[in-house]
């Protein structure tokens, strides 16, 4: 049975928030999240973090956001 590990989510998480994980891969994803309370909570701040910037927009972040949150949720993660 394949399970995500704690890096793993932390690269997934935007892609996550954008909806642009497959079927498997989502549910893997949300399943590690269930039996993880520090990437839940991560995933809580990192909607804080995107709310604060104005919300997701319809279309992908720019790559330069998209970074940023990326080293934000590395940095919480690793505090
Ligand atoms: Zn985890």
């Amino acid at each position: 049975m394949k399970r995500f590990s704690c890096d793993q989510c932390g690269t997934l998480v935007t892609a996550y928030m954008e909806n642009e994980l497959d079927e498997p891969t989502r549910y893997l994803f949300e399943e590690h999240l269930a039996g993880c309370e520090g990437c839940e909570r991560y995933l809580a701040q990192f909607h804080v973090t995107v709310d604060t910037l104005g919300g997701l927009r319809p279309e992908p972040l720019p790559g330069g956001m998209r970074d940023r949150l990326l080293s934000a949720f590395r940095d919480l993660r690793g505090s």
